[in-house]
């Protein structure tokens, strides 16, 4: 008797063909989806959600679309997984991985079709990532040495990896902001030093940077508004308890004067705290929590500038970036580490004021603000800008670069292609197909933008066989160009992990034979 039922419940499972089928497809399909965003004529996607508020989110991101899709097909969560990872490790290429593994899928699709075993197809691809890997090596740049070039390559990579979002309108100016903010770091990978503030209002052109930190509060009435050689306290305290607060507490009293005398003790509570902050020797205070009128008037009278309910990330930033530590206990002035800074003062920015901290002690510090028409353009440029930070501060310390525009994908592809000659066996079926799968990369750049694609593939591919070709998909052009002359420059580490990221994404994918569906073991089963 044939076993009916192996699994209990609802579970459910798909074997082998069927398995795979099921893959294949979840996979492609999530490529296709990110697809057009690919390259500097990509289009952008509109993400509604369905939740309360209907947030609108307008992005050309990979990773950021991939992100807000619930997918309930377990190949398409690899790829969205994979894209993630590429966004927090190198910022960029999130659109490419996909893409490039959701090609190699199609292309084993087809082996598999034609009877070649899955393995024989893994181990195609891997000697082909290998070789291709090597290739790329083989042509990389380095500029450390001459720091002239280096900056000219650091701000070809940051124009390079806007030209596709929302900032290739004014991407010179965005990029010397990126590369301006990522030399101030002088070599270090936090980007936590650098802050940037969104503000509504203005236009794309008019962002800027600027040194020191940016903090969105208003000085209050009476608050001294200019301060030299400040030392900041940066605190998460109570210092709304000057009244009596009708909430929670319960006071039985016999008269209103009763009620003022429990007021008066609270208030020499407040005045005995404000006392031991200021003796800290402080001439600024920055509370997360709110300040009430009663201390604010106390600080003001010993010119201490006591800025209320700064946000969290804002003090955290603040604390960081004056060197100074968040305080919520002040009976030990010893152990309080304060901030510093040269110069605090009131600025403009539109409309707004802010308060700018200046001449900060850690030197690297700085703040990139952000103008635009509407908030969903603000969100947008803080995205890719955040990419071209990513990516050029993974710059800095391997500055490793390649031409980009297709042209490591056409480097890579001849590579490949000759080893598929050389080498003997099914296999080889696999590493010419990986070849083809990357030349999917400068076909869909092409096809984004308009472009007869099978013409100019063919023509790059002419180009590239001669020796050290330059030769890129130029989009402005409509045409094969030197990707030298127009500046398309990519950093190595971006390629290496598109290409590394997205063969191990498709080797995973192809190994699968049964998927099985399960339902969370019940609590009875549980032992
Ligand atoms: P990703 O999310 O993968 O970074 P993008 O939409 O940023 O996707 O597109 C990146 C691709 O576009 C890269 O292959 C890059 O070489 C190419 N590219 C960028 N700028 C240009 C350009 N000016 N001309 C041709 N190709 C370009
Ligand atoms: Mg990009």
């Amino acid at each position: 008797m044939a076993v009916e039922k192996l699994f209990k419940d609802e579970a459910t499972e798909e074997k082998g063909e069927r398995a795979r089928m099921a893959s294949f497809i979840g996979a492609m399909a999530i490529a296709d989806l990110v697809k057009t965003t690919l390259g500097p004529k990509g289009m952008d996607k509109i993400l509604q959600s369905t939740g309360r508020g209907r947030s609108v989110t307008v992005t050309n991101d990979g990773a950021t679309i991939l992100k807000s899709l619930h997918i309930d097909n377990p190949a398409a969560k690899v790829l969205v997984d994979i894209s993630k990872v590429q966004d927090d490790e190198v910022g960029d290429g999130t659109t490419s991985v996909v893409v490039l593994a959701g090609e190699l899928l199609r292309e084993a699709e087809k082996l598999v079709n034609v009877k070649i075993h899955p393995m024989t197809i893994i181990s195609g691809y891997r000697m082909a990532a290998e070789c291709a890997r090597n290739a790329l090596l083989e042509k990389v740049v380095d500029n450390k040495q001459d720091a002239e070039k280096f900056k000219s390559d650091l701000m070809k990579i940051s124009m390079t990896t806007l030209s596709s979002k929302i900032l290739s309108q004014d991407k010179e100016h965005f990029a010397k902001l990126a590369v301006d903010a990522v030399m101030r770091l002088k070599g270090s990978t936090n980007l936590e030093a650098i802050q940037i503030i969104k503000k509504p209002g203005g236009s794309l052109k008019d962002s800027f940077l600027d040194e020191g930190f940016i903090l969105d509060k208003k000085i209050g009435i009476g608050q001294p508004k200019r301060i030299e050689n400040a030392k900041i306290l940066v605190a998460n305290t109570a210092m709304d308890t000057d009244k009596v607060k009708i909430y929670g507490a319960r006071v039985r009293v016999d008269s209103m004067s009763k009620v003022a005398e429990i007021e008066g003790a609270e208030k020499v509570k407040m005045r005995e705290k404000v006392q031991k902050i200021i003796s800290h020797g402080i001439n600024c205070f920055v509370n997360r929590q709110l300040i009430y009128n009663f201390p604010e008037e106390l600080f003001a009278d010993a010119g201490v500038l006591a800025i209320e309910h700064a946000d969290f990330d804002g003090i955290e930033r603040l604390a960081l970036v004056t060197g100074g530590e968040i305080a919520s206990t002040f009976d030990n002035p010893e152990s309080v580490k304060l901030g510093q800074c040269k110069l605090i003062e009131e600025i403009m920015i539109g409309e707004d004021k802010l308060i700018h901290f200046s001449g900060c002690e850690m030197g690297q510090a700085c703040t990139i603000v952000l103008r635009g028409a509407s908030s969903h353009v603000l969100d947008e440029a803080d995205r890719s800008l955040h990419d071209a930070l990513c990516v050029l501060s993974q710059t800095v310390n391997d500055s490793r670069v390649l031409l980009g525009g297709g042209w490591p994908e056409m480097v890579m592809a001849k590579a490949v292609d000759e080893l598929a000659r050389k080498t003997p066996g099914k296999k080889s079926h696999a590493i010419e197909a990986f070849s083809r799968a990357l030349l999917a990369i400068p076909t869909i750049i092409a096809d984004n933008a308009g472009l007869d694609s099978a013409e100019l593939v063919s023509q790059l591919r002419a180009e590239h066989h001669q020796e050290g070709s330059t030769a890129g998909i130029d989009v402005i052009s409509g045409s094969v160009g030197d990707m030298v002359e127009r500046g398309v420059s990519e950093a190595f580490k971006v390629k290496q992990a598109v290409l590394l990221s997205a063969t191990e994404a498709a080797e995973m994918i192809l190994r699968v034979d049964e998927i099985i569906t399960c339902a969370p073991r019940r609590r009875e089963d549980r032992m």
